[in-house]
């Protein structure tokens, strides 16, 4: 755990993505509640929503993710081919990468949030940060633009996606309802409100309004209705603590409200901490 820590602190320190070895690490696909199921490796995190009139898939991550996706979600019993719409969480290569092959196999709408369409479309070339040839990925057809608040809908399930920009232009926290045991849940899948190592908050010409979206981000987050905590990395949200507590009759350890107010809240802290440093207050 320490050593992934650490690594997981120089890749962020390193100012690019590199890879850190839990990306392609498989992780047991298991059920999080509902129809919300986990189909990701230990470190990037994908969701299957499943429906009568299929499924939605929310972040292909790297390109050599996609057959451990594939394999999860048949772990589970159900069929890749029934994907019928793709996610994301936010335009980088981690969350994004494997879009082209999974709507190759699958033939998924992609539906992405408007201040990132075009960061996809390219493959990542003009983001404000990572606009270099190793952040790059294949550019991937947008099917459906999203736009903040909209919903997307498939056989009876309803996500709602919400700007909570920032860390990409258009980062996506998705939200939605789940049954789960008679009980009417609010699920919270965290987009990222993390300012990475290297991001310019004051005086970014690439992005002159980063920080007034960051604030945006943290009041829109501290908003939202959560029993169900979620995130793009499973570090987010303490997926390898959790995950060992499922346990038949035990209480679901993914409902966590008072994990994700503490979780924004920290967040929260450490965007003021480096927007007041690079103020040079
Ligand atoms: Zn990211």
């Amino acid at each position: 755990m320490l050593i992934r820590t650490c690594l997981i602190l120089l890749t962020l320190s390193s100012g690019l993505f590199s890879q850190t070895p839990d990306w392609t690490e498989p992780f047991p696909p298991h059920k999080v509640a509902g129809n919300v199921y986990y189909v990701g490796s230990r470190g990037l995190s994908s969701y299957l929503i499943t429906t009568p009139q299929g499924h939605i898939l929310i972040n292909s991550s790297l390109e050599q993710s996609v057959p451990l996706i594939q394999a999860s979600v048949e772990k589970l019993g159900f069929r890749f081919s029934d994907v019928k719409i793709l996610l994301i969480s936010h335009a980088h290569w981690d969350h994004c990468a494997g879009s082209a092959k999974i709507k190759q196999i699958t033939h998924a709408k992609y539906m992405v949030m408007d201040a990132d369409a075009k960061e996809i479309e390219a493959g990542g070339k003009g983001d404000f940060q990572y606009d270099s040839p190793e952040n790059y990925y294949p550019p991937t057809k947008v099917d459906r633009i999203l736009h903040d608040g909209d919903t997307v809908k498939l056989g009876g399930t309803t996500l709602v996606a919400h700007l909570t920009p920032g860390h990409s232009k258009g980062c996506t926290t998705w939200t939605l309802k789940v049954d789960e045991g008679g009980k009417n849940l609010d699920v919270v899948i965290v987009g990222s409100p993390n300012v990475n190592t290297g991001y310019k908050l004051v005086n970014n010409t690439k992005y002159p309004q980063i920080a007034t979206d960051f604030e945006r981000t943290f009041r829109v987050l501290k908003a939202l209705p959560c029993d169900i905590f979620l995130g793009a990395h499973g570090v987010y949200y303490g997926l390898e603590e959790k995950f060992p507590r499922i346990k038949p009759g035990a209480p679901n350890p993914f409902i966590d409200p008072e994990g994700y107010k503490s979780y924004v809240a920290e967040r929260e802290r450490a965007f003021r901490a480096e927007l007041k440093k690079q103020s040079g207050q």
